[in-house]
């Protein structure tokens, strides 16, 4: 995800592999992938599951005074747990994929339903762009820095970062085990245990990880005890560098 939309780890992730990596082969499984592209497909057609039904609301009721159309679509972001508890991990990361598509939105644009229809358009066009840069072309995932996607906020990369263009190939392969070994693992981290133990069987040398808790994901068969390898974690020391928090 940080090589494709901007996270705290953009910027870390892209330095650590073109300046510590750039000789080494870069491969992922074709589930990181599939993990990867389940973010934005939604578990179902609600105001909840789903954003884009959720922001389809803005033409049903009128505005309000001091209201814009814009903070009435980030609210509704935000909005997308039942309950009325506001900010879950859904809504906040829907919030930060679609707020800048919100941003994009011309302000001469008044009319509520104008504006509903061009932000729903531009929400499936921005998943399908996301969707894109995920997919492979003959087994290799091309990833080019000036295609990062807006996420958490420009403020976490150089601008250099999207004026240049830093290539990553990572080599795709196809899952070499079944997920049905790990169902008697917690669903929180069955995923993760799947994508590393998949990554030792293949003998590599060094896993690239983003999670600092990663040791409680690691796959605890024999053959992965068996197996040692580097461990690099990902950090956002590059983006606190940028912002001078450190
Ligand atoms: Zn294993």
């Amino acid at each position: 995800m940080p090589l494709v939309a901007i996270t705290p780890l953009t910027q870390g992730g892209y330095e650590t592999i073109l300046n510590r990596f750039s000789h080494n082969t870069l491969i992922a499984h074709e589930d990181s992938l599939t993990e990867l592209k389940t973010i934005f497909s939604f578990r179902s057609n609600t105001f909840y599951s789903n954003p884009i039904n959720r922001l389809s609301k803005i033409k049903d009721f009128p505005l309000f005074p001091n209201t814009s159309l814009k903070g009435i679509a980030i609210k509704l972001l935000l909005d997308g747990q039942a309950g009325g508890w506001i900010g879950n991990k859904n809504s906040r990361v829907q919030t930060f994929f679609f707020s800048d598509v919100i941003d994009s939105i011309s302000d001469k644009i008044d009319n509520s339903e104008d504006f509903c229809n061009e932000l729903t358009t531009k929400m499936r066009h921005k998943i399908e762009t996301f969707n894109n840069l995920l997919t492979p072309i003959n087994g290799t995932l091309k990833i080019d820095s000036r295609n990062i996607l807006p996420y958490w906020g420009q403020h976490n990369i150089s601008s250099k970062l999207l004026s240049e263009s830093n290539i990553i190939n990572i080599k795709i392969l196809p899952d070499c085990e079944s997920f049905d070994m790990f169902t008697h693992v917690p669903t929180a981290t069955r995923r993760d245990s799947f994508h590393y133990h998949m990554l030792k069987k293949e003998k590599v040398h060094i896993i690239l990880v983003g999670d600092a808790n990663y040791k409680k994901n690691i796959c605890s068969c024999q053959a992965c005890t068996n197996y040692n390898c580097e461990t690099v974690i990902l950090t956002d020391k590059k983006r606190k560098e940028l912002l001078n928090l450190i």
